[in-house]
């Protein structure tokens, strides 16, 4: 018998399982519910986006459906490291062996909503502007609320959590037996920042192809990166309690922080994108460990709904789309025998999912002391290995964006190394 399936969240995790679902031949029967509107349609808020990097555990998750690599490279740009540019102007690159694929976020989602209109209707129907707002799980029903704040009701025999950090499904398994959740929000807030392509007569050149990244002594950090069409894109971040950057009221206030700290930015910082950042709302992260991430035979958590991450990790992503793989191959290992794939999701996911979110917390230092040592240890390690490849694991940022290395096990080969940013991070915290 045809399944119906519920997805909630027009995010990748969700619109990559759609397409992986209706590969499965014809058992299962599709409705994505987003409460957001369409992207391809509507010119999408500035606020709400930001470049992420891809790698070969997000890629090869996407290789799998036909056609959706290749669009996806078409609008991405292929990043071969990182530039860390000092205050005295100099530079230090970090190569990438593997290049990352860089995109906007919402572009990510428009190239996997394209692809689905191969699809027929009567398989997969996407709800734009519709929220999940309950569950009953023993029901198998669930609400939704339409802009004009109607509602409706609709029963599923599986409904996926793509819902994202802030899940509404997760809410809801807080409710049932032996369920435990540890969400918890990461020190560093976040603003988007957009800039044009750069004036040649700038005097200012940032390489294409390359991360660029500041960083000053309270741990703010901004990282651009170009976009296609060499316009550049990134995030400021910043610590949530101590930092003005949340309190600017005028343009003046952001173009003089940007000229005091940050002056090559603010020589390609036009007075309207000053005043856009002013006016963008500031983002808080949020980290997602739960105990499980199935609920019966008939509830499953994916991507940031079930294990949301730090950014400075950029992971999220790259870990949401490998949750597809590993459902999809337990789909196949179990011959769509649900109560068994699911509760394998949870048995199988769990250890590197906590492990993620542990290095996401404590891998990459948030202070300027830390950050010399972990360089060096990096360069240590990458020599070392060379050398004695059997002896000397990879570095640790070789293991997490070269390799699909599971999480657990790059978390336990640096275990000490963890556990003394983890202790910076708690006096940093303690001292807020
Ligand atoms: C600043 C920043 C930088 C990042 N950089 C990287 C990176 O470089 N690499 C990387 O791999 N990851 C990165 N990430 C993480 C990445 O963005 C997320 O992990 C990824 O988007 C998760 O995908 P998802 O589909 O699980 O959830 P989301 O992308 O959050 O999508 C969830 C969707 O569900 C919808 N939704 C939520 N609630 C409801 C509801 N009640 N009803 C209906 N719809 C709902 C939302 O509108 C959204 O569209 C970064 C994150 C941030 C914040």
């Amino acid at each position: 018998m045809v399944k119906k399936v519920a997805i909630i969240g027009a995010g990748p995790s969700g619109l990559l399982l759609a397409h992986y679902l209706l590969r499965r031949g014809d058992k299962y029967q599709i409705d994505i519910y987003e409460r957001r509107s369409d992207p391809r349609i509507i010119s999408f808020s500035k606020s709400r986006t930001y470049p992420i990097s891809l790698n070969e555990r997000g890629m090869s998750a996407l290789r799998k459906i036909e056609g959706l690599e290749e669009a996806v490279k078409a609008i991405s740009v292929s990043m071969r490291g990182t530039i860390f540019h000092q205050k005295n102007g100099k530079t230090r690159f970090t190569p990438r062996k593997k290049p990352l694929t860089t995109l906007d976020r919402t572009k990510l989602a428009i190239a996997l909503l394209k692809l689905t209109e191969n699809y027929d209707k009567s398989r997969l129907n996407i709800h734009f502007n519709c929220q999940c707002t309950s569950i009953d799980f023993a029901a198998k029903k669930l609400k939704l609320q339409l802009e004009t704040q109607e509602d409706f009701t609709i029963d599923y025999d599986l409904l996926i959590g793509a819902d994202g950090g802030r899940s509404v499904v997760r809410e809801h398994f807080l409710a049932t037996e032996d369920f435990e959740c540890q969400q918890k929000y990461v020190p560093n807030d976040y603003k988007s920042i957009f800039l044009p392509r750069p004036d040649e007569n700038s005097g200012i050149h940032l390489e294409k192809g390359k991360i660029h990244s500041w960083m000053l002594k309270d741990g703010t950090f901004v990282v651009l990166l170009h976009q296609r069409d060499e316009t550049m894109g990134g995030v400021v971040l910043f610590l949530h309690n101590k930092n003005q950057i949340a309190s600017f009221s005028t343009t003046e206030e952001v173009l003089q922080f940007f000229q005091k700290n940050f002056p090559e930015v603010a020589q390609l910082m036009p007075k309207e994108e000053a005043e856009a950042f002013l006016n963008r709302p500031v983002s808080r992260i949020l980290t997602v460990r739960c105990s499980r991430y199935h609920q019966d035979a008939s509830v499953l958590l994916i991507g940031d709904a079930a294990h949301a991450v730090s950014s400075s990790i950029g992971q999220g992503c790259n870990a949401a789309l490998e949750d597809v793989v590993l459902l999809d191959n337990l789909l196949n290992e179990y011959s769509d025998d649900l109560a068994v794939a699911l509760e394998q999701f949870t048995v199988r996911r769990k250890q590197d999912a906590h492990a993620l979110v542990e290095l996401g917390d404590n891998a990459f230092p948030s202070t300027t002391g830390l950050f010399i040592e972990f360089v060096l240890r990096e360069s240590l390690a990458n020599i070392l290995h060379q050398i004695f490849p059997k002896h000397f694991p990879p570095s640790i940022s070789e293991l997490v964006f070269e390799t699909t290395v599971p999480y657990s096990e790059i978390l336990n080969s640096y275990k000490g190394w963890i556990s003394k940013v983890k202790k910076s991070n708690e006096k940093l915290s303690a001292n807020l």
